[in-house]
């Protein structure tokens, strides 16, 4: 059989020796290709997060929620699925930041933007408006809906403690839902907001519906 080894065509000899390029080649190049592309995919996604995460709480910013809003309203208008909305703001925050500092303002921020969004149904939006108001907009919820969600959260947010400062504080909230009053998605951000004032104005840490006169 010796004889047959080297009856091999030179040609041949060439082809099983460059066997092994021609494979791994094209193969290294499909693995870094995955890869690039993999890691483009995670950066797009990063990216995509910092323009739509707020910093401090990891809520959706004001830009990101507001579009949400004015999406959900064009999806109201359309389908005619109720809408509601929830505007809320810390109660004497001043105080807190006073007291205690600006460290334990952020970190009492941060807890109740924590509480919200572990408390929200998945089609929920909740986003940091402001400072300390926040937005929180409910998809197919009416006004009784969002009137007993509001509810729970303040009485979440009462039973709060912030360690290691022991603080705690309340809020208020002002309910709205979409009707066909409403023209525009500014509209039922502006009546949640007219509710929230009443709300403040009523003695604060209640949920304060809006009402059509
Ligand atoms: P009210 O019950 O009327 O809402 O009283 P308030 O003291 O909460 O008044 P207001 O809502 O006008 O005050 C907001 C304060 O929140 C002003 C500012 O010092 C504080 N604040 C806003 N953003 C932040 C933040 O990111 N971190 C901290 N620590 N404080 C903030
Ligand atoms: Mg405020
Ligand atoms: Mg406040």
């Amino acid at each position: 059989w010796s004889d047959f080894a080297f009856r091999l065509e030179p040609n041949m000899l060439i082809l099983i020796a460059s066997a092994p390029i021609m494979v791994v080649f094209p193969l290294s190049i499909g693995v870094i290709s995955f890869q690039l592309s993999r890691r483009l995919v995670r950066q797009r996604e990063e990216l995509e997060k910092i323009s739509r995460i707020d910093g401090l709480s990891q809520l959706n910013n004001r830009r990101y929620w507001e579009e949400s809003v004015y999406r959900e309203f064009q999806r109201h208008k359309r389908s005619g699925s109720p809408l509601s909305l929830i505007m809320i703001d810390i109660d004497y925050f001043k105080q807190v930041n006073d007291k205690y500092g600006h460290v334990a303002g952020d970190q009492m921020i941060r807890e109740i933007s924590d509480l919200f969004a572990e408390s929200v149904r998945h089609a929920d939006v909740v986003g940091r408006y402001g400072g300390e108001e926040f937005g929180l907009l409910l998809p197919d919820t009416d006004l009784k809906g969002a009137q007993q969600f509001a509810e729970r959260l303040r009485l979440g947010v009462q039973t709060l403690t912030i360690k290691p400062y022991g603080v705690r504080c309340t809020i208020s909230l002002g309910v709205a839902e979409a009707d066909s009053d409403i023209k525009k998605y500014r509209d039922l951000i502006e009546r949640a907001d007219k509710a929230l004032y009443l709300a403040k104005r009523n003695g604060r840490n209640i949920v304060q519906a809006y009402e059509t006169q």
